[in-house]
């Protein structure tokens, strides 16, 4: 399936709900969806009992990050009408990013590669460190490389006033079916009849061929850019993979690149099924350049049989909640009684999400030797050592240095004065910022493939102000909840909400995943 629009992120088994869902996105891929979805219901129709799997090209590219979806125009026009770059040929970009990571003997997580596939639909994909962080199509096929017939990239002033002078139909027909190769050369889309024009001195054919090189360099310019560096190169599809010619094209004057062809490499290509990767980078040559023979269907089967086998699909972790620890306090009862009278108890004002765990109605004013800080609150229950968890910007504030320390390793902490309602508390050590950590149950830690006491890193994906935290402790108990632990300034730092005491921050965590789905770090 070309679309999948928002409802898809991976394969999945067809039913009437899937059926409706792909016919939604029929205005996302006019081209495309009706005729898969003849497909499916002549399939269905002929062969009832044979279960189905929609494999969605766009699936791959359903994780690129925020900046890469997002079309700068008005945020609230976009959201209501659902206009954002999603991306398609995901199945062959990953396909052919594992394979060329295969030849190069290496981790897909530590490449950044170009893939570019070209056809007669043609897309160009940044596949950094695994997965797809830009590409060339957007909301619907038409963004992008010239293809067979569709423009590609316009200036949308051009779409308006095709749109005012044939208006939209004609256009949307004009675009889609008589642009790209065949509306430049008159000819038509098939790259080898404009080869065999253009070597007769047809203006058209030739410019159509000179047009398609320039976008196709210009996107490998723009991704090793966009990624900060560039390891390999692919091309695969109809062109990528028969066109020498074109290939040579595409690929000359990008040395500054590190992009070297071995020129009698290039023509001997002949890649098949059997023997699908050539290489075709000169032996000096700082990036490697492969042609690829895609192979959607074996990647189509491969996921449909996993579908079928009820195999889950190789997938990021589940996203971890992330609660934001505001500054509060835990007292023993010598402290409390001190701060509020012999004999005094908590009162209980939220339950938090670790069991047993509640925060207080009670607040207590800190007391540094620059400042203070008024009405921090207490959290329960009582225990045997008293511990106040500032952050580094409150440490700044009160004028004091506390370490950072796991919970309840106070020994050697800095020193504190509480201030209550019935009195003052000194406390010579107790003080902390607290070490970032992850609670988890066993359940959970085998999820992630963590265990107890080990330091992971953590990224926040999706926002404004994405980060990598290092360093997180993982702590592994039954009686836990799963929940991430930061404090304001860590919160701060990712953009991650107001902090407010044990709330639930909605945002998109993964954690150390084994394989190349989500996000890249692995366990330090
Ligand atoms: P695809 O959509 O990937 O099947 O690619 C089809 C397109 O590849 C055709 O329309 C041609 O433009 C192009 N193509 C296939 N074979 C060759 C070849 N030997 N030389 C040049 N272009 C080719």
């Amino acid at each position: 399936m070309v679309h999948g629009g928002e409802a898809f992120h991976d394969a999945v088994a067809i039913d009437e709900s899937v059926v409706a869902a792909v016919e939604a996105c029929i205005p996302l891929a006019p081209l495309h969806n009706p005729a898969n979805l003849e497909g499916i219901r002549a399939a269905r129709a002929l062969l009832p009992d044979l279960p189905q799997v929609a494999v969605f090209d766009t699936a791959f590219h359903s994780r690129m990050p925020r900046r890469s979806q997002v079309y700068a125009i008005d945020r609230e026009v976009s959201t209501k009408y659902g206009i954002r770059r999603f991306g398609f040929h995901g199945t062959s970009h990953a396909f052919v990013a594992g394979l060329a990571a295969e030849a190069m003997e290496a981790d897909l997580r530590d490449l950044r590669i170009v893939t570019l596939h070209l056809g007669n639909g043609a897309s160009a994909c940044a596949v950094e460190f695994g997965t797809s962080s830009e590409t060339s199509m957007g909301m619907t096929p038409l963004e992008g490389l010239v293809m067979g017939t569709r423009s590609g990239d316009l200036d949308p002033g051009v779409v308006l006033k095709l749109a005012r002078e044939l208006g939209i139909d004609a256009t949307e027909e004009l675009l889609n079916r008589s642009s790209g190769l065949k509306g430049i050369s008159g000819i038509g889309n098939d790259l080898r009849d404009l080869q065999a024009q253009a070597e007769e001195g047809h203006d058209g054919a030739r410019l159509a061929i000179t047009v398609f090189a320039h976008q196709v360099r210009k996107y490998i310019g723009a991704y090793a850019a966009v990624m900060g560096g560039l390891d390999a190169v692919v091309l695969t599809g109809g062109i990528g993979q028969n066109s020498a010619a074109m290939r040579r094209r595409i690929l000359q004057r990008l040395e500054f690149l590190g992009i070297r062809v071995d020129e009698d490499r290039n023509q001997d290509v002949a890649v098949t099924d059997d023997d699908p990767v050539a290489e075709i980078s000169a032996p000096n040559s700082r990036v490697r350049t492969f042609v690829i023979d895609t192979n959607e269907e074996l990647e189509i089967a491969r996921q449909s049989a996993a579908v079928v086998a009820g195999a889950k699909k190789v997938e990021a972790k589940p996203p971890i909640p992330i609660a934001v620890s505001a500054r509060h306090i835990h007292l023993h009862r010598e402290a409390l009684e001190a701060l509020f009278g012999e004999g005094y108890e908590l009162t209980p004002y939220k339950d938090l999400s670790q069991p047993g765990q509640f925060a207080c109605e009670e607040k207590l004013n800190l007391i540094g030797p620059r400042n203070r800080i008024e009405g921090v609150r207490i959290l329960g229950p009582l225990r045997s050592a008293c511990q106040v968890e500032i952050s580094r910007t409150d440490e700044f504030f009160l004028g004091v240095d506390a370490p950072v320390r796991h919970s309840g390793k106070v020994e050697g902490s800095a020193p504190i004065t509480l201030e209550g309602p019935k009195g003052t508390y000194h406390l010579e050590e107790g003080l902390i910022c607290a070490w970032r950590h992850i609670h988890m149950t066993t359940a959970d830690a085998e999820i992630y493939g963590v265990k107890d006491k080990e330091y992971v890193e953590v990224a926040i994906k999706g926002g404004p102000r994405d980060l990598i935290f290092g360093d997180v402790l993982v702590r592994v108990k039954d009686s836990y909840a799963l929940e991430m632990h930061i404090d304001t300034d860590e919160a701060n730092a990712a953009e991650l909400g107001r902090a407010s005491l044990g709330d639930l921050v909605d945002a998109e965590v993964y954690i150390a995943p084994e394989v190349g789905e989500a996000v890249i770090q692995s366990k330090r």
